[in-house]
């Protein structure tokens, strides 16, 4: 059975293509949520080929530019206390804080360690159980499962030494958030299938209801993509608004049942600041008051975040909002790259500056054969 390559077709994409320009009467805009659909879409060429009759606006869902610069000052905070040891995923460990980065701090003797996995910090600190091991935890309702299965293993095994930072967000709050923007220009949504996948997509239909937007639950290879797009276009053509799931084979509109008891187990929704954006009301996930005894800012009682951003340079509010593209950033590709970012989107695998840098030369079709 062959799961990818038939996603990745060049013919079917482009008669998708053709099947998109030739249903539009005018240039639509639609906003793909999730940062990895931001670089499959540029590093396809999907946006240039569309150009003509899509706009393709990139919208907030990259979990690592989303986490607060202050999340990052406190694991800064903690790594340079003697005896703990903080922990993230790689991705994290480049993104600017208010005063550098993980990697920063690491270079300044803070104790930091990458990890795969939650689980890997319960371990590490299991077999170093004179030192506490604090796990800075990021990402959107995927990631979230994993960390609640670290508490929870952490509990029954009696790892006291074992604690999050909790900086998970979720995705539904924030496209609200945009959709009720007197700002807002975006006509239809390309919702994230990953998150749906887990969370479900029953939410999505209120949504759809309360502001009037077409909504496609959509994947991350070319003919997802396509698909979504010109299922928002057709309804966009025909002043229909729907929600649609074009992810069937693996979003689900109840999701993933075992993985949302477990979040609801340990999780509460709160609000949460997004970094670049204001307090998000409902937008992130902390402890419940029952598993606070896993809560680092609690334990180690941490300051409360301030509003501080890495750079005034840095832009990333309004690209995370998909208010500008970063080509309109003046940093971007000169005063920010890859190699010495000013903002997390330059940092971050599913960042949309880091999409444009790494794939702006792309302008065809041709290079679906290469994903
Ligand atoms: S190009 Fe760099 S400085 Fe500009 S918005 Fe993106 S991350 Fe920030």
């Amino acid at each position: 059975m062959k799961y990818l390559s038939e996603y990745r077709d060049p013919v079917l994409a482009q008669s998708l293509v053709d099947r998109i320009r030739k249903v539009s009467s005018q240039q639509w805009t639609i906003m793909e949520v999730c940062g990895g659909q931001t670089h499959a879409l540029l590093r396809t060429g999907i946006d240039e080929a569309l150009s003509e009759c899509v706009e393709l606006i990139h919208g907030p869902g990259c979990p690592v530019c989303v986490t607060p610069a202050a999340s990052i000052q406190n694991a800064i905070r903690l790594s340079m206390r003697p005896g703990i040891i903080v922990t993230s995923f790689g991705d994290m460990l480049r993104v600017p804080g208010e005063h550098g980065s993980l990697l920063d701090a690491q270079a300044q003797k803070g104790n930091i360690k990458t990890v795969y996995s939650p689980m890997d910090a319960v371990q590490l600190a299991r077999q170093n159980p004179e030192k506490e091991v604090v796990f800075l935890a990021v990402g959107f309702e995927t990631t979230a499962p994993a960390t609640a299965i670290a508490v929870l293993q952490a509990s029954q095994l009696k790892v006291t030494n074992f604690s999050i930072l909790c900086s998970h967000v979720c995705v539904l709050p924030a496209m609200k958030l945009l959709a009720g923007s007197k700002q807002n220009r975006v006509q239809g949504f390309l919702a994230a299938g990953h998150v749906c996948t887990l969370t479900g997509f029953e939410e999505y239909a209120d949504f759809v209801e309360q502001f009037q937007v077409p909504v496609a639950v959509t994947g991350f290879e070319p003919t997802d993509l396509l698909a979504g797009i010109l299922e928002v276009v057709t309804q966009l053509e025909l002043q229909q608004v729907n929600l649609v799931n074009c992810y069937p084979r693996a979003a689900k509109l109840n999701g993933n049942q075992s993985a949302r008891e477990l979040c609801e187990q340990v999780f509460d929704v709160t609000d949460r600041r997004w970094r670049g954006m204001q307090i998000i009301p409902d937008g992130g996930l902390c402890l419940k008051p029952e598993w606070s005894r896993f809560d680092a800012e609690i334990k180690f009682s941490l300051p409360a975040e301030t509003q501080q951003e890495c750079s005034t340079d840095c832009r990333s509010g309004e690209v995370l909002a998909g208010m500008i593209k970063p080509p309109e950033c003046s940093a971007f590709g000169t005063r920010c790259t890859p190699q010495a970012p000013l903002g997390a989107p330059m940092v971050s695998t599913e960042g949309a500056c880091a999409a444009y840098y790494r794939y702006r030369n792309h302008s065809s079709l041709q290079s679906i054969e290469t994903t």
